[in-house]
Formats: structure tokens, C-alpha cells, sequence
């Protein structure tokens, strides 16, 4: 047996999910690959909770990073202002590509473990008009959760033609996320997290007026990959069911994330979702017995997709990650500037988090306890 993925993605996967990439070869433009893909794009509107026909789902070989690029290339145009709302290293990566792309950009940063705060928020709003403002859902490098339903709201008081964009990436699958309730414009997301498909795909999905705002800029984009005008139409034919090309997309990929979509959708997401609530609080408790602090230090700032640890004092990450490895369990090391060598991170999304009869969550738990009383540690 190979040693057990919990790391904040890639996650396990499901067997099935793993099969349905032995797809024979076919062509991108044939009947079967269009009725899968269209299938998919679909799905993905269920998955984001959106029944509007006229937004729109995108999947494009690449990952999470291409959807960074999607945004900053297609819906700011040189010199306009963007608020980025940054919880950790994830958020600040976001900035740097608006920024490359030529955006304004004004970032307010929450403390190490929490989020810029609503009051920070209001007033920023107050004080510019932003033709976005993007906010990291779950950041993986801290674990940290952000309220987008409120944010929304704060947004479109003061400024309702302001575009809401999120990255998704950590919480497409296993967060609460209503696009069309909350009024979301833009989620972006990758296949290789709570979706539990392998990596390789940048998944998103725009609302009718962000896709506007792409279509009818005054200078071009200055982008081809990642330029939506030329992906629209493209999205657009395979959901109608008709062939249709601008590059050649990952026919085994897309029969993978098919799959993992259905397998996530079977018993409804919220279920999915309420899931991976119950998993996250035992171990947000677990570790609490143990006498470990999560990095995210207030409840309602806690990602249930993931949980950021403090180490014990003395403890380093290059200590702890080889013992836990020992005992077939994989973890990853801090991502974070100032805190980074203190802490660890634990993934417990997807079918770790869902098929209880795995183990793996115990597995986990238990090799921790173990490894840090390796270390000297008495909890
Ligand atoms: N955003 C978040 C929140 C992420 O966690 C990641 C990847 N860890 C990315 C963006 C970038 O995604 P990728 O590594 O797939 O390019």
C-alpha cells in the first residue's frame, strides 16, 4: 500500500476516479469526448451551485494558477483598481498576477491565522471604486476561511457593478459556496483538491456579466492561452453538444473529473459538504486534545478542507514530517513567510474525508501523536 496523501492537494483518489483515465485515445472533436465534456461543463454548473444559463463553466487543461490569469487577464484592463483581500501566501499570489497583468492593486492583508477585518473591508470600499475584488476562499497556506456571502453583500452596498471573484481552489467541493445566492462573478478552482480528480485542469465558472466585461474590453486582452474570448465560444459548443476547438483539451482528464463530479454529486453536495464539517471539527478537536493550536485561531475563520497546526515548541516541521511519512502518512510543511518552519498542514478533503471506512483520518491523528512523542513531545 502506497503511504496515504493528506496533504492540502492532491488528495487520494477514488478508484473509479483513477480508472476513468485508462480511457482508450479519441479524438477531442468526436461525438463520445463531446457528450463527456459537455456533460461535465454542466455538472460543474451543479457543483457551484448556479442555475443561471447564462453564466458560464470553463474547464481548460492547466491549473489553479491559470485561473489567476483568467481573471487578471480578462476582466481588469491596465491602470483599474482591484482590492485583494489575503489570508496567506495564496492571496498574495493573486495580487502578484493582477499586478503582472497591470491591475492596481490595493491588498489588505489579515493577521498571521485570520482575515482582513470586516471594518478594514468597509472602509477600502469606502474609499475607491474597484472594478474587482477578489477574496481567497480557503487559503491553503493557513487554513483560513473567508466569508464570501458577507463580502458579496458588503460589495454590491457600496458599489454593485464591482466584480466578486473568489478563489476557490481549497474549497470548491467541501465549502458552503452558493454562486448564485451569494452573487458571486467568478470562482475559480483546479481539479486536484476537495474534487478529488487528478491535477491538470483549471476549472471555472463566471457570471453572465463578468463574461461581459471579458467580451467588451476596451483594449484586448494580453493573453492567448488565457484569453476567454477565445474559450467562450468553445465552452458554449461543447455544452450544446457540438464539436468545437481552440486547443486540444485532456479527454482522460475530463472522464476523470466527470467522474469525480457524479461520485460528488450522488447523495447532493450539501451533504458532501456537511461531511466535511463533521470531519474537520473531530479534527480541530483531536489535535486540541492533543494540545495543539490550529493556525486559523478563531472557529469561524477555520477551513473545513484542511487544518494548519502549530508545532509544539522545540518541534520543527523537518523533524515531524519524516516520522509521520515512517508511518505512512504524508503531511505538508509550513507555507508561510513568518510562521513558516512552525507549523504543518493537514488535508482531509474529499474521499478521506467522505468514506470513513478508509481510516485515514485516525490514521492520521494517530501517527501524529506518535511521531511528536518521537520528538519528546507529551501532549
Ligand atoms: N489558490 C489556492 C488557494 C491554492 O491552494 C493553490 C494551490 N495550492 C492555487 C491557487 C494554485 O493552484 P495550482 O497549484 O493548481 O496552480
Amino acid at each position: 500500500p502506497h503511504p496515504t496523501l493528506l496533504i492540502p492537494g492532491p488528495i487520494e483518489f477514488d478508484d473509479a476516479v483513477l480508472q476513468s483515465m485508462s480511457h482508450y485515445s479519441e479524438s477531442h472533436v468526436g461525438a463520445g469526448f463531446v457528450k463527456i465534456f459537455g456533460e461535465t461543463l454542466s455538472l460543474l454548473r451543479q457543483v457551484v451551485r448556479s442555475t443561471d444559463p447564462n453564466a458560464q463553466p470553463f474547464i481548460i487543461n492547466g491549473s489553479g494558477t491559470l485561473g489567476w490569469d483568467l481573471v487578471a487577464a480578462n476582466l481588469v484592463e491596465a491602470g483599474e483598481d482591484v482590492l485583494v483581500l489575503s489570508s496567506g501566501y495564496f492571496g498574495d499570489r493573486f495580487a502578484d498576477c493582477l499586478t503582472q497583468y497591470g491591475a492596481k492593486v490595493t491588498k489588505l492583508d489579515g493577521p498571521v491565522g485570520g482575515v482582513p477585518s470586516p471594518a478594514e473591508i468597509e472602509k477600502a470600499l469606502s474609499e475607491k471604486k474597484y472594478k474587482l475584488v477578489t477574496a481567497t476562499h480557503v487559503d491553503t497556506s493557513t487554513g483560513v476561511l473567508f466569508d464570501l456571502k458577507t463580502l458579496v453583500q458588503s460589495v454590491k452596498k457600496v458599489s454593485p457593478d464591482t466584480l466578486v471573484i473568489a478563489d476557490g481552489v481549497c474549497s470548491v467541493a467541501c465549502e458552503e459556496l452558493a454562486f448564485d445566492d451569494w452573487g458571486l462573478d467568478g470562482v475559480i478552482t483546479a481539479g486536484q483538491k476537495a474534487i478529488g480528480a487528478p491535477a491538470g485542469l483549471s476549472i471555472s465558472f463566471f457570471s453572465a456579466r463578468a463574461v461581459e466585461v471579458a467580451h467588451n474590453r476596451k483594449i484586448p486582452a494580453a493573453a492567448y492561452f488565457a484569453n476567454m474570448k477565445n474559450w467562450t465560444p468553445i465552452m458554449k459548443n461543447y455544452e450544446a453538444g457540438k464539436p468545437s476547438y481552440f486547443s486540444t483539451p485532456s479527454p482522460q482528464l475530463i472522464h476523470a473529473l466527470n467522474t469525480a463530479f457524479k461520485q460528488l454529486l450522488a447523495n447532493g453536495i450539501e451533504k458532501r459538504i456537511a461531511k466535511h464539517v463533521e470531519v474537520s471539527d473531530y479534527v480541530k478537536e483531536s489535535i486540541a486534545k492533543l494540545g495543539l493550536k490550529p493556525v486559523a485561531s478563531k472557529k469561524e475563520d477555520q477551513s473545513h478542507a484542511m487544518t494548519a497546526i502549530y508545532l509544539p515548541e522545540g518541534v520543527g516541521a523537518t523533524d515531524v514530517l519524516p516520522k509521520l511519512l515512517s508511518k505512512g502518512v504524508i503531511f505538508a510543511a509550513g507555507l508561510h513567510a513568518t510562521i513558516g518552519p512552525k507549523y504543518i498542514r493537514f488535508g482531509h478533503m474529499g474521499i478521506s474525508a467522505v468514506n470513513s471506512n478508509r481510516g485515514d483520518i485516525d490514521k492520521a491523528l494517530n501517527a501524529l501523536k506518535e511521531s511528536l512523542g518521537e520528538c519528546g513531545y507529551k501532549a
